[in-house]
This record gives structure tokens, C-alpha cells and sequence, in this order.
């Protein structure tokens, strides 16, 4: 009995572990799959509601732009998950232990500056950022730049989503600003239960409000991340107040997407190597906290 209610906490903890992957993979896909009914059908909720006919050459580039979105979204989410940014294969002996080592007793061994360990991953991973609860996966040195891609793509995307949903809250608030009108944008799972709305108007007052709620949210994490790769800085370092390997913006942008980070974010499969190694950086100012 033991044993079997051990198993069924490990099936649980492990659903539990993937939920948020399952579930923005789901959000991710149905609301390119609305937007594309958007572009295709023009009519969002009401079939006689239909404005100016889309040229076949203006919905194909609406496509391609969707789906070329979604293609980086997905493609650096895998290589993201994939490429492992720990210490493990990184041969951490060399010139031996400088200023700014320290010694993990969990790994048992001696780490470099900006490294430090993931009780997740159980790991030490290289200029740590933070651990992704959304994919399960620490951002570190190696994998950095595809976690700040798929972030623009997310964020171009539900631009993009937010923009072309206009029109279904439009459609929404043509009847007046009334109270069902008003909660069903608030609260369209109420209104699908209670039976006030068909669950035709609910998907898309649901994917309108996800796509606002998050647009919102990918904005402000985006934006912050934009601004620790300007200050050459990691979350972790933003915590503590320092920011001692500022190489400046161009610099930055080098060491963060690699040797062609002018053109790698575009798609992730183009080579572009890291200029370091993710265990000697060069220290540009002081390594005391600034404030
Ligand atoms: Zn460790
Ligand atoms: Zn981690």
C-alpha cells in the first residue's frame, strides 16, 4: 500500500511538474488557431457583421506572420529545453579556483563566478539566471539566448493576437456597455456554466482576455529581461545590486546571442557561437553591491 501510494504521488508531482507546459502549449496553440480563423473567416461572432473583404495575398501574409511566430515560439522553446546550461561536460579545472569560486556541496565541487545551484535542477549551472517553472528548466549561460527569443516571439505574438482581437471585443461592446457584456469579458467561464453565453462567444471572449491578461504579463517580464540585457546583468545580480560585467550594450548582445546576434534571433536553427565559456568573465566594475 505504501509503495503504491508512492507511485501514485510520483504520477502526481510529475502531471503536476509539466502542467505549465501542457497548459501555455495549449493557450499558445489555441490562440493562433483563433487568430487564423480571424484572418480565414473575418467574422467573429456574427456571420452578417463582415467588413471589407481580405485579398487572398493580404490573408496569406497574415498566415505566414502567425505561423512564422509560432514556428520560433515552439522551436526555441524545445532547443531551450534541450540545451542544458548546467556545469555538467564543462571542464571547470584549467587555471584552478580564482576570486569569485566557490564550493557547491551538493555537486561536490568547486563552481565559477555568476554560477551558482538549482535546487530544481539539482544542478549548478552556469551565469545562473533563474530557474523557468514554465518549461521546468534553469536559464542559464548556453541556453540564454533561445529563453530571450521565444520571449520576443511570445511577445510579438500577443501583440500581434491582442490586435487582431480588437474587433471581438468590438463585436462584444457593440451591444452597449451592459452588464452581460461587461462579464462576460470579465468572467466568460461563469457565463458559459450559468448559461448566459453560447460557447461559441465564450472561446472567443476566453482567448480575447487570455491574449490581453497575456500580452500584459509577457510584456513586463520581456521589458525586464530587455533591460538586463542592456546592463549585462542577471536576475540574480539585479537582486543583489551588482552589475560588474557590464561590456556595454553591443558587447552585451555578443555574449548573450553569440557572434551573429544581429541576425540569430530571426530563427533559431542559424549558428551563432558564444564568444566565452560561460566560467571566465571580464570584470568591469565593482563586484560590492552598487546600492
Ligand atoms: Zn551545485
Ligand atoms: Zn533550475
Amino acid at each position: 500500500m505504501t509503495s503504491f501510494a508512492a507511485t501514485v504521488f510520483r504520477k502526481v508531482e510529475s502531471t503536476c511538474y509539466h502542467l505549465p507546459v501542457i497548459f501555455n502549449t495549449f493557450l499558445v496553440f489555441s490562440i493562433t488557431g483563433e487568430v487564423s480563423y480571424l484572418v480565414l473567416v473575418e467574422a467573429p461572432l456574427q456571420a452578417d457583421q463582415k467588413r471589407t473583404e481580405w485579398s487572398s495575398r493580404w490573408k496569406s501574409m497574415h498566415l505566414l506572420a502567425q505561423y512564422f511566430m509560432l514556428c520560433n515560439i515552439c522551436w526555441n522553446a524545445v532547443l531551450f529545453v534541450r540545451t542544458s546550461p548546467s556545469i555538467k561536460g564543462a571542464f571547470l579545472g584549467g587555471d584552478g579556483v580564482g576570486h569569485g569560486w566557490r564550493y557547491c556541496y551538493a555537486c561536490e565541487t568547486h563552481t565559477p563566478p555568476r554560477c551558482s545551484h538549482c535546487y530544481d535542477c539539482k544542478v549548478c549551472v552556469l551565469r545562473r539566471d533563474h530557474h523557468c517553472v514554465f518549461f521546468g528548466q534553469c536559464v542559464g549561460f548556453r541556453n540564454y539566448r533561445y529563453f530571450l527569443s521565444c520571449l520576443l516571439f511570445m511577445w510579438s505574438g500577443l501583440l500581434y493576437a491582442t490586435l487582431m482581437n480588437a474587433e471581438v471585443f468590438i463585436v462584444i461592446l457593440k451591444e452597449g456597455v451592459t452588464v452581460h457584456s461587461v462579464l462576460l469579458l470579465l468572467i466568460p467561464w461563469v457565463m458559459l456554466i450559468s448559461g448566459q453565453v453560447s460557447a461559441h462567444a465564450f472561446a472567443f471572449a476566453f482567448i480575447a482576455d487570455t491574449c490581453v491578461v497575456g500580452f500584459l504579463l509577457v510584456s513586463a517580464f520581456f521589458f525586464f529581461h530587455l533591460f538586463l540585457l542592456f546592463r549585462g546583468q542577471t536576475t540574480r545580480e539585479w537582486y543583489s545590486s551588482r552589475r560588474p560585467y557590464n561590456l556595454g550594450l553591443l558587447e552585451n548582445l555578443r555574449h548573450t546571442f553569440g557572434s551573429c546576434w544581429y541576425l540569430c534571433w530571426l530563427c533559431p536553427l542559424i549558428p551563432s557561437p558564444l564568444p566565452g565559456d560561460g566560467i571566465h568573465f571580464q570584470v568591469t566594475g565593482s563586484l560590492e553591491p552598487t546600492r
